[in-house]
């Protein structure tokens, strides 16, 4: 078993902080909700929890399929009629959890949102240690394709780990020919990305970045470059954080170019937000569970 019982007791209450957290913010995301405002819930309900946000809040509307956080003021809002993933991590030791839910504002988006749920669902009640990834995979696929949707392809689930997002091993939402198996004892997010038939059914980066993380603490110049630099070692690790996370480490007259030194050299980097390729609105399910011989434990 890779985790110990104290471990494991750390990736269940990260994941108790993280279900309580997601099923608060069901009942709050509405139309024309500033998207800030959603982040800002959720990474708050997280530390009044007692958990650190593992990443920021992702909120992800229509072809966006993930990787789009508020920046610094904000001033986008949700769109009537729009499909929404919201996207939310906890960690607490390091150990992370990773859910997300989609909230549609119109009915062929939860259709959509429902077929990524039960995608997740029968993914779940399948999944055991020693199964095929690639076995995994197809029955999402199935599940998807059966209610009358395509799955996202060049999308995955993946293992966590202590502050790691994604561990080394990725869960496909397709069928594959994969020789490695789930492990039991193992922590994994289970993904499904949902979206219209008619769609090319993958994402492409686009050009805009609102997540970082460190790459390499290595020396910079600037003297705010370096100020930013240790306060992101010190608080994120190796884990995803946002802008809006570092307000107030250096005076704002100095903090464009600090921020830009560090891209520059490489000491942080971006990741780009996901777009679906023909344009077309995603939804999304996520849970992460603990693997064992004969089944799961769900997480969140
Ligand atoms: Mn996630
Ligand atoms: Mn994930």
């Amino acid at each position: 078993m890779p985790y110990d019982k104290e471990e494991l007791e750390k990736f269940r209450l990260s994941g108790r902080i993280l279900r309580e957290t997601r099923e608060e913010m069901k009942t709050q995301v509405h139309e024309n909700m500033p998207i800030i405002e959603v982040c800002e819930k959720v990474e708050g309900l997280i530390r009044a929890k007692g958990g650190k946000p593992a990443f920021p809040c992702n909120v992800s509307i229509n072809e966006v399929a993930a990787h789009y956080t508020s920046p610094p003021n904000d001033t986008l809002r949700i769109p009537e009629g729009s499909t929404v993933k919201v996207d939310l991590g906890v960690q607490v030791d390091g150990y992370v959890t990773d859910t997300a839910f989609t909230a549609s504002f119109n009915p062929e988006g939860r259709s959509m949102a429902n077929t990524a749920e039960q995608a997740l669902k029968t993914a779940i009640e399948n999944i055991h240690g020693d199964m095929a990834l690639g076995k995994i995979g197809g029955l999402i696929e199935t599940t998807i394709k059966n209610r009358g949707f395509k799955p996202i392809s060049n999308l995955t689930g993946h293992s966590v780990g202590r502050y790691l997002i994604h561990a080394g091993t990725s869960i496909p939402n397709v069928a594959q020919v994969s020789l490695t198996k789930v492990k039991t004892g193992e922590v994994y997010a289970i993904e499904p990305f949902v979206t219209l038939p008619d769609a090319v059914g993958r994402v492409d980066d686009s050009p805009q970045t609102t997540i970082y993380r460190l790459l390499k603490a290595k020396s910079v110049k600037n003297e705010y470059a370096k100020r930013l630099l240790k306060y992101i070692e010190a608080n994120f690790r190796t884990l995803p954080f946002a802008e809006r996370w570092l307000i107030g480490v250096v005076p704002e007259e100095q903090y464009h170019a600090a921020f830009k030194e560090l891209l520059v050299s490489k000491a942080i980097m971006g990741y780009p937000v996901f777009v679906e390729v023909s344009k077309k609105p995603v939804a999304q399910a996520e849970h992460t569970v603990l693997i064992k011989d004969d089944g799961c434990e769900v997480l969140t």
